[in-house]
């Protein structure tokens, strides 16, 4: 009720959710029976959570930001949610986002920008603005997001809020509306590390409907934030520092609020150790060639057909009617996109973009390999910039892109990776935050790290 009565005080400015369940006490009455009757639940059990509008859910529309799915009810709840509910977490609504996770800022959702709690004037990171702006607002104490390029990461530090990344096949896929399948993870958006690792072990694991899920079995998270809050952990951590990502390409409070944070790691006992991983540069450049064309592909399926909207073309053909529906369902950032990625897959063109990508992409894995080799956790900043205005950067596509810049190698190379506050910009005032990657299958060192530092 706290949290309903919060959303409806600040959700009118804020605007994170597109959907408030009209069930959510129910659902938390149903919990307390469940506990009543003997059911051994977890320490989740009754919390509240926000669920990024990209996951399904059988009870509350999906819409992934888009008209085209204006309304859309699943037939299936995603894995996540489904194991969300079935841990006692009460679902409280769906969270706004750029639509189908395009975008680094919110303004992309075909139903209106969400606003950075810390500045109404100001965006609140994106894809996954929705989430994060909940979870800074105390909408909502827990929420899931997805990261594609820093979706999960670059939102929770533009909003002081921790967000992490898992490791590709962490946690399933299924059920989350498909931007580029071979980037896309779900995971949380919490105020703190305990709190991202507690619905880490609820919502991680081997899922068989999704046939890029790990087999393997996790160690807890939890177990690992609450060694990282308790002990000397930094003692001894290599901490690696990209050599090649200049200080210049950061604004100077978020630079300065990066090497305190270095400063203090050193001060509990880390050792930072330089790196060199020169392919990061051409991340960016990669990922909006690998992006498109996954997406390109993915969202063929939004046919008029078999999903959503249809708008009717009297006397028209099927190809009329598809034509029609997509120009009128789809928003600018999404057709861009398609243009881009079936461009860059065409005959012809294929082996110059796609499949150029694709070697960077392998460069990046090797970059990440060699590093690894030589230091337990990489660090960077997690975006070049703190929240930048609402229409700052809505016409110009490039310098929205390059916000991703620090946030897109894990999503190349499938390693994890979580971003904890680090103090307000001392230019700005805004929140920063630090970005930890670990190697693959590593997301205990995550938690531990981001715990200790916390
Ligand atoms: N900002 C990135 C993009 O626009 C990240 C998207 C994401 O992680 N979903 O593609």
């Amino acid at each position: 009720q706290a949290h309903l009565d919060r959303i409806a005080e600040v959700d009118g400015d804020v605007h994170a959710f597109l959907h408030v369940s009209d069930h959510a006490l129910e659902a938390a009455e149903a919990v307390d029976r469940r506990r009543a009757a003997g059911e051994e639940l977890g320490p989740v059990a009754g919390v509240p959570l926000a669920i990024k509008d990209v996951l399904v859910t059988t009870d509350m529309p999906s819409t992934s930001g888009s008209r085209i799915l204006e309304g859309y009810m699943s037939p299936f709840d995603a894995t996540v949610v489904a194991r969300a509910r079935a841990a006692g977490l009460v679902p409280l609504g769906k969270t706004n986002m750029d639509e189908f996770a395009m975008g680094s800022s919110t303004e992309h959702s075909a139903y209106g920008p969400t606003r950075n709690p810390w500045d109404l004037d100001r965006i609140p990171g994106g894809s996954g603005g929705g989430s994060a702006a909940a979870v800074a607002a105390f909408e909502a104490p827990l929420a899931l997001g997805s990261d594609t390029g820093g979706s999960i990461r670059q939102p929770a530090h533009v909003t002081g809020t921790v967000g992490v990344k898992p490791t590709y096949g962490g946690v399933s896929r299924y059920g989350a509306i498909a931007l580029a399948s071979s980037l896309d993870q779900i995971g949380p958006v919490t105020r703190t590390v305990l709190d991202s690792a507690l619905l880490h072990d609820v919502v991680g694991g081997h899922d068989p409907h999704d046939a890029t899920s790990l087999a393997d079995a996790w160690p807890s998270f939890a177990a690992a934030a609450r060694e990282g809050a308790r002990g000397d952990v930094l003692k001894g951590l290599r901490v690696g520092v990209v050599k090649e990502l200049p200080d210049s390409g950061f604004q100077p409070g978020v630079a300065e609020s990066f090497r305190a944070a270095l400063e203090t790691l050193e001060a509990q006992g880390a050792e930072i150790v330089e790196v060199s991983a020169p392919h990061f540069e051409y991340a960016v450049a990669a990922y909006y060639l690998i992006l498109p064309a996954e997406a390109s592909s993915n969202l063929a399926k939004f046919d008029s057909v078999r999903f959503g909207m249809r708008v009717d073309v009297p006397g028209g053909t099927v190809e009329d009617v598809m034509s029609a529906t997509r120009d009128a369902g789809f928003g600018p950032e999404v057709k861009r996109r398609i243009i881009l990625g079936t461009y860059a897959l065409s005959a012809g063109y294929y082996d110059a973009y796609y499949g150029s990508a694709q070697k960077v992409r392998t460069l990046i894995q090797q970059d990440f390999a060699r590093a690894f080799a030589d230091v337990d956790v990489i660090a960077t900043p997690t975006a070049p910039t703190t929240a930048f205005r609402i229409g700052e950067k809505i016409d110009d596509p490039l310098s929205m892109y390059l916000n991703d810049l620090t946030t897109i190698p894990a999503n190349l190379a499938g390693v994890p990776g979580i971003s904890i506050p680090s103090g307000l910009a001392s230019d700005d005032g805004l929140p920063t935050g630090i970005q930890f990657l670990a190697p693959a299958r590593e997301d205990v060192r995550l938690y531990r790290v981001g715990a200790a530092l916390e």
